[in-house]
Protein backbone atom coordinates (compact mmCIF):
# COMPACT_ATOMS: atom_id res chain seq x y z
CA UNK A 1 0.00 0.00 0.00
CA UNK A 2 1.38 3.25 -1.08
CA UNK A 3 0.56 6.94 0.15
CA UNK A 4 0.83 9.81 -1.83
CA UNK A 5 2.18 12.16 0.59
CA UNK A 6 3.17 15.22 -1.80
CA UNK A 7 -0.09 17.47 -0.94
CA UNK A 8 0.71 16.84 2.72
CA UNK A 9 4.04 17.82 2.86
CA UNK A 10 3.71 21.34 0.80
CA UNK A 11 1.48 21.51 4.13
CA UNK A 12 2.89 23.33 7.29
CA UNK A 13 4.23 20.65 10.37
CA UNK A 14 0.79 19.23 12.26
CA UNK A 15 -1.83 19.08 9.51
CA UNK A 16 -3.15 15.79 9.59
CA UNK A 17 -4.88 13.64 7.37
CA UNK A 18 -6.84 10.08 8.12
CA UNK A 19 -6.92 7.10 6.03
CA UNK A 20 -8.49 3.83 6.78
CA UNK A 21 -7.24 0.97 5.23
CA UNK A 22 -9.73 -1.91 3.86
CA UNK A 23 -7.78 -5.05 3.08
CA UNK A 24 -4.78 -3.16 2.00
CA UNK A 25 -1.92 -5.47 0.46
CA UNK A 26 1.38 -4.37 1.71
CA UNK A 27 4.36 -6.42 0.85
CA UNK A 28 8.15 -7.10 1.22
CA UNK A 29 8.94 -9.21 -1.72
CA UNK A 30 12.73 -9.83 -0.65
CA UNK A 31 12.11 -11.28 2.55
CA UNK A 32 8.73 -12.88 1.38
CA UNK A 33 6.50 -10.69 3.59
CA UNK A 34 2.58 -9.96 2.29
CA UNK A 35 0.23 -9.03 4.57
CA UNK A 36 -3.21 -7.53 4.48
CA UNK A 37 -3.97 -4.28 6.74
CA UNK A 38 -7.26 -3.30 7.71
CA UNK A 39 -7.35 -0.08 10.52
CA UNK A 40 -7.10 3.17 10.69
CA UNK A 41 -3.95 5.54 9.67
CA UNK A 42 -2.96 9.18 11.02
CA UNK A 43 -0.88 11.16 8.68
CA UNK A 44 0.74 14.34 10.76
CA UNK A 45 3.66 16.76 8.81
CA UNK A 46 6.21 16.69 10.35
CA UNK A 47 9.59 18.74 10.63
CA UNK A 48 11.03 16.12 8.74
CA UNK A 49 7.98 14.29 6.90
CA UNK A 50 5.41 12.65 8.03
CA UNK A 51 4.35 11.21 11.45
CA UNK A 52 2.08 7.77 11.11
CA UNK A 53 -0.06 6.65 13.79
CA UNK A 54 -1.57 3.09 12.59
CA UNK A 55 -4.30 0.87 14.62
CA UNK A 56 -4.43 -2.24 12.45
CA UNK A 57 -5.35 -5.54 12.54
CA UNK A 58 -4.10 -8.01 9.82
CA UNK A 59 -4.55 -11.21 8.81
CA UNK A 60 -4.30 -14.06 10.70
CA UNK A 61 -0.97 -15.47 10.70
CA UNK A 62 -0.09 -19.29 10.69
CA UNK A 63 2.07 -20.17 13.61
CA UNK A 64 3.29 -23.67 15.16
CA UNK A 65 2.92 -24.58 18.36
CA UNK A 66 5.32 -24.73 20.60
CA UNK A 67 4.26 -27.86 22.44
CA UNK A 68 2.35 -30.33 20.21
CA UNK A 69 3.91 -28.80 16.46
CA UNK A 70 0.77 -28.56 15.15
CA UNK A 71 -0.02 -25.52 13.03
CA UNK A 72 -3.08 -22.66 13.91
CA UNK A 73 -3.92 -19.58 13.19
CA UNK A 74 -3.74 -17.02 15.51
CA UNK A 75 -5.11 -13.38 14.63
CA UNK A 76 -2.53 -9.90 14.85
CA UNK A 77 -2.82 -6.56 16.06
CA UNK A 78 -0.64 -3.95 15.68
CA UNK A 79 -0.22 -0.28 16.38
CA UNK A 80 2.52 2.43 16.24
CA UNK A 81 3.59 6.08 15.84
CA UNK A 82 6.73 6.19 13.32
CA UNK A 83 8.08 8.55 11.32
CA UNK A 84 8.65 8.68 7.82
CA UNK A 85 11.51 10.97 6.89
CA UNK A 86 12.29 12.66 3.44
CA UNK A 87 16.32 12.47 2.48
CA UNK A 88 15.75 16.36 1.51
CA UNK A 89 13.82 19.26 1.75
CA UNK A 90 10.70 19.21 -0.26
CA UNK A 91 11.05 23.01 -0.47
CA UNK A 92 14.73 23.96 -1.11
CA UNK A 93 15.72 20.29 -2.12
CA UNK A 94 19.03 20.30 0.35
CA UNK A 95 19.41 17.12 1.35
CA UNK A 96 18.75 16.17 4.91
CA UNK A 97 20.57 13.45 7.12
CA UNK A 98 18.72 10.47 7.35
CA UNK A 99 20.03 7.05 9.36
CA UNK A 100 19.80 3.81 7.76
CA UNK A 101 17.38 2.43 9.95
CA UNK A 102 14.60 5.11 9.65
CA UNK A 103 11.55 4.84 7.12
CA UNK A 104 11.68 6.78 3.88
CA UNK A 105 9.39 8.54 1.72
CA UNK A 106 10.90 7.39 -1.59
CA UNK A 107 11.17 10.11 -4.39
CA UNK A 108 7.86 10.44 -5.94
CA UNK A 109 6.88 11.01 -2.57
CA UNK A 110 5.15 7.85 -1.70
CA UNK A 111 4.94 6.64 2.09
CA UNK A 112 5.35 2.72 2.11
CA UNK A 113 4.03 1.22 5.17
CA UNK A 114 5.10 -2.21 4.15
CA UNK A 115 8.84 -2.76 6.08
CA UNK A 116 7.19 -0.74 9.46
CA UNK A 117 3.86 -3.68 9.19
CA UNK A 118 6.57 -6.58 8.70
CA UNK A 119 8.31 -5.36 11.60
CA UNK A 120 5.50 -4.86 14.10
CA UNK A 121 3.95 -7.99 12.97
CA UNK A 122 7.37 -9.92 13.68
CA UNK A 123 7.41 -8.38 17.24
CA UNK A 124 3.69 -8.80 17.74
CA UNK A 125 4.12 -12.67 17.39
CA UNK A 126 4.92 -14.97 20.77
CA UNK A 127 8.44 -16.11 20.76
CA UNK A 128 6.76 -19.73 22.46
CA UNK A 129 3.64 -19.48 20.49
CA UNK A 130 0.76 -22.12 21.81
CA UNK A 131 -1.87 -22.94 20.11
CA UNK A 132 -4.48 -22.70 23.75
CA UNK A 133 -2.84 -21.59 26.68
CA UNK A 134 -3.27 -25.11 28.47
CA UNK A 135 -2.28 -27.66 25.33
CA UNK A 136 -1.13 -30.88 26.88
CA UNK A 137 1.95 -31.33 24.08
CA UNK A 138 3.57 -34.41 23.09
CA UNK A 139 3.93 -37.89 24.89
CA UNK A 140 7.28 -37.82 25.83
CA UNK A 141 7.81 -41.23 24.85
CA UNK A 142 5.44 -42.03 21.89
CA UNK A 143 5.16 -38.41 20.47
CA UNK A 144 1.20 -38.92 20.29
CA UNK A 145 -0.97 -35.09 20.27
CA UNK A 146 -1.99 -35.38 23.91
CA UNK A 147 -5.06 -33.26 22.93
CA UNK A 148 -6.51 -35.73 20.97
CA UNK A 149 -7.17 -37.99 24.42
CA UNK A 150 -4.02 -40.27 26.16
CA UNK A 151 -2.19 -42.64 24.54
CA UNK A 152 -1.43 -46.22 25.23
CA UNK A 153 1.90 -44.79 27.49
CA UNK A 154 -0.43 -43.06 29.80
CA UNK A 155 -2.20 -46.29 30.61
CA UNK A 156 0.99 -48.57 30.61
CA UNK A 157 2.10 -46.01 33.02
CA UNK A 158 -1.12 -46.35 35.25
CA UNK A 159 -0.69 -50.32 34.84
CA UNK A 160 2.27 -49.58 36.24
CA UNK A 161 1.40 -48.14 39.43
CA UNK A 162 -1.32 -50.14 39.87
CA UNK A 163 1.08 -53.30 39.42
CA UNK A 164 3.51 -51.57 41.80
CA UNK A 165 0.64 -50.88 44.38
CA UNK A 166 -0.24 -54.68 44.51
CA UNK A 167 3.30 -55.64 44.63
CA UNK A 168 3.31 -53.46 47.83
CA UNK A 169 0.23 -54.68 49.11
CA UNK A 170 1.62 -58.32 48.48
CA UNK A 171 5.00 -57.64 50.49
CA UNK A 172 2.88 -56.13 53.50
CA UNK A 173 0.41 -59.13 53.13
CA UNK A 174 3.73 -61.65 53.87
CA UNK A 175 5.46 -59.23 56.58
CA UNK A 176 2.46 -59.20 58.21
CA UNK A 177 2.34 -63.29 58.33
CA UNK A 178 3.93 -64.09 61.79
CA UNK A 179 5.76 -61.14 62.42
CA UNK A 180 8.37 -62.49 63.84
CA UNK A 181 12.03 -62.35 61.63
CA UNK A 182 13.19 -65.79 60.59
CA UNK A 183 15.58 -66.96 62.53
ZN1 LIG B 1 -0.42 -27.11 20.90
Amino acid sequence: MLINVSTLLQEPVGHARRYTADHELVAVPELRFAQEITGSIRLIRSERGVLVTADLDLSPVDLQCGRCLEMFETPVSIEFDEEFVLDHDPITGRRVEVDVDEFRIDQQRHLDLSEAVRQYEESALPLQPLCRPDCLGLCPKCGHNLNTGPCGCAAAASDDRWSALARLQERLGTEDGDGAPEA
